[in-house]
């Protein structure tokens, strides 16, 4: 059997319009500078793709890409990276996702593929230990993600779009399992490529380079992840799901379209209802000891238990309350393959525009009865649908409400509302992909009252060491989405530290709010180092990982500056700067805290990187 240590160093390279089937090689300086997953799928689109194509033209091209650690016992390392020109916002976006498909395709021999081109009838694509082979999948079009996976799993492990990406809905997914890689469109972009599917089997043994350290770090690495009362107790017990009582409170919560602030039947759709209620089980990316998905029983049916995000933007978005009917919602958008997020947001918005008297529609606050019809519509662009299925700015632009149509970038607004956390209007406003939850999430240190609430580390208003935290965790998140390490290891490898763990809160609250720079220049990344040279073979070290993180964020900044991305597009939706009449909102002080985060980036007064730092990230010579 053949064995790899650590990486293939190799990229499948499929063009669907000519059949071609080609690799390309990872060079040692690509690896050390970009890593994998997120990082080295920036560089391979930076390096293929045309500034100005149309996203869904074959002049697009889809990146997926796994990490180093994909395949080795790394915790949560399973995952992996899709990436391309999003057809809803026309700039670059990633999403992650768990699913065997990414380890898999590892083992096949490839950390990673793209796909250009189109093919002109539909096709699967199918990956058997280095055979690649392009097959018609006319019979199988119209499928959805859970029907279609179980009937083809002796060809392997899946990624594959349902009906929605076929119609080339704006915010379809691309499903691997019953896991979800959510954001922008890109299940869209494999429709307009005519691609149903990947799949792929490999039987290589994936070895770590440095088994010595990489043991001792994993040792540490497990104990801290038990530790944690996140990690080790809190995601398994409540899932995400566990938001809804650590925001809605704290009026973090989208309710009524982002209208109000709070929502009298939260207590329906938290996660302690659901774990008490619905019968969970824990299901989880492969290897994650985590295992933070979850099952359940939803009037008597079996059903992937609906994540924070969902049980927000199909529920109290909509001022609906009946947890049942959302994960009933959640099991059809996830076959149908749509983004539970710009869903939510859009029939939110399509709902106020109707209240409004601009729109002509039978969609209405409270009233679920629709919504079931709606979901499938817009999968199929049926009627109103058709136009649903654009998203929100598109909806805004023809029918108008800009004035509460929630997106940045075009992307529709995730579940953390920057009134009660202005920090994270400043990572929404910054993000690459437009209004993300998974960039610059400064939402947990600022009002999470299970670690702060008015005793928050930063301050849940205000704008004191926000632009310096939202850059830290900017470049965190593009960091451990490239190696790759889930996003919740962040709680147990930042806060298990000694340090962390034993300085008085009142002190580390001082230093965050008063000597941000400080605070977030020690903080502690060296259970990621010592994991990644473990299983790269080679010192990896803290500055050289920040700085892996800053370039890969400068880099994918640069291709969306080229794309016509400047100051005017950092901003939030308005009525996030201008409605504060709920309790527990303040103003947003978008342009001040703009203002420090531009100068911290090196970034010029129109949000151009400037060519000083692109340099010195060897992003340009
Ligand atoms: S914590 Fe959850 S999302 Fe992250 S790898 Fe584990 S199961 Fe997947």
């Amino acid at each position: 059997m053949k064995e790899i240590i650590a990486v293939n160093n190799r990229v499948l390279d499929i063009n669907l319009s000519t059949g071609k089937i080609g690799t390309i090689e990872i060079s040692h300086k690509d690896r050390r500078e970009y890593i994998g997953g997120k990082g080295l799928a920036t560089r391979l689109l930076f390096e293929n793709i045309k500034t100005g194509i149309d996203p869904l033209s074959p002049e697009n091209i889809i990146v997926m890409m796994t990490g180093p650690t994909a395949g080795t016992p790394s915790p949560a390392g399973g995952r992996f990276t899709v990436m391309c020109k999003s057809p809803l916002t026309g700039i670059f976006a990633a999403s992650y996702v768990g699913g065997k498909f990414g380890i898999s395709l590892k083992k096949a021999g490839y950390d990673g593929l793209m796909v250009r081109g189109r093919s002109d009838k539909p096709v699967t694509v199918g990956i058997d230990n280095g055979d690649v082979v392009i097959k018609d999948a006319s019979g199988s079009w119209g499928m959805d993600t859970y029907d279609f996976q179980e009937a083809r799993k002796e060809e392997g492990d899946w990624v594959v779009i349902g009906p929605a990406g076929e119609n080339l809905v704006k915010f379809a997914v691309i499903a691997s399992d019953k896991r979800i890689a959510g954001r922008c469109g890109l299940g869209a972009v494999m429709g307009s490529k005519n691609l149903k599917g990947i799949s792929a089997k490999g039987n290589r043994k994936i070895r770590v380079a440095d088994p010595d350290r990489f043991k001792k770090a994993l040792k540490i690495a497990q104990k801290k992840v038990l530790a944690h009362d996140n990690t080790g107790r809190r995601l398994r017990e409540l899932g995400t799901p566990q938001n809804v009582r650590a925001y809605g409170p704290a009026s973090i919560m989208p309710v009524r379209n982002f209208g109000k602030s709070k929502f009298d039947k939260m207590e329906d759709i938290s996660g302690e209802t659901i774990r008490d209620r619905h019968k969970i089980k824990n299901v989880g990316c492969p290897g994650c000891p985590i295992k933070c998905g979850r099952t359940g029983k939803f009037n008597d049916r079996e059903l992937v238990s609906p994540e924070y995000e969902t049980i927000v933007f199909m529920g109290s978005n909509l001022m609906l309350g009946d947890i049942n009917e959302i994960a009933f919602w959640n099991d059809k958008l996830n076959r149908l393959g749509l983004d539970s997020i710009s869903t939510g947001n859009t029939i939110g918005f399509a709902m106020e525009l109707t209240e409004k008297g601009l729109l002509e529609s039978d969609l209405k606050f409270g009233d679920s009865g629709n919504i079931d019809r709606t979901i499938e519509d817009i999968a199929y662009r049926r009627g109103l649908g058709d136009e649903l299925a654009e998203g929100v700015r598109s909806l805004s632009q023809k029918y108008g409400g800009e004035e509460f149509a929630n997106h940045v970038k075009g992307l529709e607004m995730a579940g953390y509302d920057p009134r009660g956390c202005t920090g994270q209007g400043l990572g929404y406003a910054t993000a690459n992909s437009g209004a993300t939850h998974l960039s610059g999430a400064t939402h947990a240190v600022e009002a999470d009252p299970l670690g702060g609430g008015a005793d928050s580390y930063l301050s849940p208003h205000g704008t004191k060491g926000k632009a310096h935290f939202v850059i830290m965790l900017q470049n965190l998140v593009e960091m451990t989405n490239s190696a790759i390490f889930c996003i919740q290891t962040q709680f147990p490898f930042l806060e298990e530290n000694v340090a962390y763990k034993y300085t008085p809160a009142p002190i580390l609250r001082f230093i965050m709010r008063n000597l941000p720079a400080v605070a977030v220049g020690t903080t502690d990344i060296s259970d990621y180092c010592a994991l990644l040279s473990g299983v790269l073979g080679y010192k990896i070290g803290k500055k050289e990982l920040r700085m892996a993180g800053e370039r890969i964020y400068n880099l994918e900044r640069f291709m969306n500056c080229r794309e016509g991305i400047s100051r005017k597009d950092d901003t939030l939706p308005r009525r996030m700067l201008e409605e504060f009449g709920e309790e527990g909102w303040a103003p947003v002080e978008l342009d001040k805290m703009l203002k420090q985060y531009y100068r911290i980036r090196g970034w010029d007064e129109n949000g151009q990187p400037e060519e000083a730092r692109l340099k010195k990230l060897g992003i340009v010579y």
